[in-house]
């Protein structure tokens, strides 16, 4: 039997978008609905087993996508569940630099200016930091933008394997820094800094992740949720939406409202506008899309065991910007959760567990990211079954190789004579944005400013489609921030 459902504001989607944005919503006096396809990812044993979840995938619930180059099959680095992808991520909340929101120069071409400028958004930095309670020490970051206010919490100490680490990058005259991190290792917090963070969901609700953080106190402040919703298409009349068609646990049910908000992550959002034939007067819609370069990379000394349990607290942005050192930026640094047996074992089948056990207690492991560029070509399909198709060809990929060259002779003369890296496919789209760019000319871009579609009068995209360049850096605390300025704005409740 069909149900209706009546509100005020429908988002779609309970991700880092989808839910700061109902935070941001909760006491605008307007009944707002978020809907979200997945359920609440359960709290077990299992949450932080390294076999569970890396082997046995125990909490990948997306459907395969197909590479549009190979027609191939691949299952997308997408998590749905009440809070997205947030429930697995690794808590990295850097702010993006102020020269990101500039015109930049890459090797490949030229990353576009933002509309909004880093100084429209350092406010809602502020108040996302608060929100999401990030732990962070200004300072040792040489190309930290400027801030208004001090983080919320300071920054996780590195552990002795790390601070030693540190020491040997810093002997060579690089700067490495301690990386903002989104956990609660407030007095009292929850947080027991372990081994089992990024990637996993957290058993104890420490990391701050959007159904935590943001989607649990907007929840208790009325607004309303609807769990095992798929959104399948947007009904439109007379240049507005009316309502959204859900398949919920099997049965139809219509949801209408008098504005709607996609929060579906890049892919997802652009594909509910695609196949709800909405917002792509542009024909930009669902092009443009990102994912960074990334390699993970272990350096390993056979001879000393690495026994850091929480790895996560450095970073290094020597290289993230063109000066002495590069003519053009290579990108960022940072640590990866602790790399362990099972989880090497789930990446390279062949690999009998006691050599994955021993490079894992012998590795220190870290994440490059290199900024990829906007163009047209790479962009996602979607047809009117639910089917998603990306066509993906990395650019920029020669900075990426210099970062992972210049990473190499550094990790070498810190000691770790053995290196192993493995850049990541199409399948590692965690970072995906630039789907529905937002921007000033409706003839160049989906959104406006506020990212409210130029086609339609009540449709605004919250979440990293709306990005306009990917920049090298982890994209959740930019989303949020994002989504509190689009809040603060009115437009979505006048
Ligand atoms: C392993 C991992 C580690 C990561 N580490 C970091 C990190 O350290 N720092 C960082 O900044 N970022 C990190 N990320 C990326 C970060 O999680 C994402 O950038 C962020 O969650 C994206 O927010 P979003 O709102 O755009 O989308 P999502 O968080 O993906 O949320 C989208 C939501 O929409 C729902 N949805 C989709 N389609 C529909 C539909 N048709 N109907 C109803 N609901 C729908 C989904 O179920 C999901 O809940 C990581 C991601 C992964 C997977």
């Amino acid at each position: 039997m069909s149900t209706t459902i009546d509100c005020d504001i429908a988002i779609i989607g309970s991700g880092m978008g989808g839910s700061t944005l109902a935070w941001a919503l909760r006491q605008s006096g307007a009944r707002v609905v978020i809907v979200e396809r997945g359920g609440h990812l359960p709290r077990e044993p299992e949450n932080w087993s390294p076999s569970e979840v890396f082997a046995e995938s125990r909490y990948k619930n997306a459907e395969s996508w197909e590479d549009g180059s190979t027609g191939e099959p691949f299952k997308p680095g997408v998590h749905y569940y009440v809070g997205g992808n947030t429930k697995v991520f690794g808590a990295c909340l850097p702010r993006f630099r102020e020269e990101d929101f500039g015109e930049l120069r890459h090797q490949d071409g030229v990353a576009p200016a933002w509309p909004v400028s880093y100084a429209e958004m350092e406010p809602y930095y502020v108040a996302a930091e608060r929100l999401f309670g990030v732990h962070g020490t200004p300072g040792g970051d040489p190309t930290e933008p400027w801030r208004s206010a001090d983080y919320p919490y300071p920054a996780l100490e590195h552990e002795p394997p790390i601070a030693a680490f540190a020491a040997s990058l810093a002997a060579q005259g690089l700067q490495p820094f301690l990386m903002p991190m989104g956990v609660d290792r407030r007095e009292g917090g929850a947080c027991i800094q372990c081994r089992t963070c990024d990637g996993y969901p957290c058993k104890v609700d420490a990391k701050s992740d959007a159904e935590v953080r943001a989607l649990r106190p907007a929840l208790a402040e009325g607004v309303g949720l609807i769990t095992g919703a798929y959104a399948v298409r947007l009904i439109s009349e007379r240049g507005r939406v009316r309502e959204v068609e859900l398949v919920r646990d099997g049965e139809p049910t219509t949801l209408r409202a008098e504005r709607f908000v996609v929060s579906c992550g890049a892919v997802n959002s652009a594909a509910l506008l695609m196949r709800s034939g909405l917002a792509n007067s542009s024909d930009l819609l669902g092009r443009n899309y990102m994912v960074h370069n990334s390699t993970f990379f272990m350096a390993v000394d056979p001879r000393k065991r690495n026994t850091v349990s929480f790895q996560k607290t450095l970073g290094l942005n020597d290289w993230y910007l063109a000066g002495e050192d590069t003519d053009v930026p290579l990108g960022n640094v940072q640590m990866l959760g602790k790399l362990q047996g099972p989880m090497l074992k789930a990446a390279r089948r062949w690999l009998p567990m006691p050599a994955a056990k021993y490079l894992g207690a012998h590795s220190v492991d870290l994440y490059l990211t290199t900024e990829d560029l906007p163009e047209r070509s790479n962009h996602i399909v979607a047809d009117s079954n639910g089917g998603i198709r990306v066509h993906w060809r990395p650019n920029n990929l020669e900075p990426h190789r210099e970062l992972k060259r210049r990473l190499t002779r550094a990790v070498r003369k810190a000691g770790f004579p053995l290196v192993f890296t493995d850049r990541m496919d199409i399948s590692t789209n965690s970072h995906q944005c630039g789907t529905a760019v937002m921007g000033e000319d409706p003839a160049a871009s989906v959104l406006d400013v506020g990212c409210r579609t130029h086609d339609v009068e009540n449709l605004w995209v919250v979440d990293s489609a709306c990005f306009p360049s990917s920049t090298a850096l982890n994209p959740a605390l930019t989303i949020a921030a994002n989504a509190l300025r689009v809040a603060d704005r009115g437009e979505i409740t006048s």
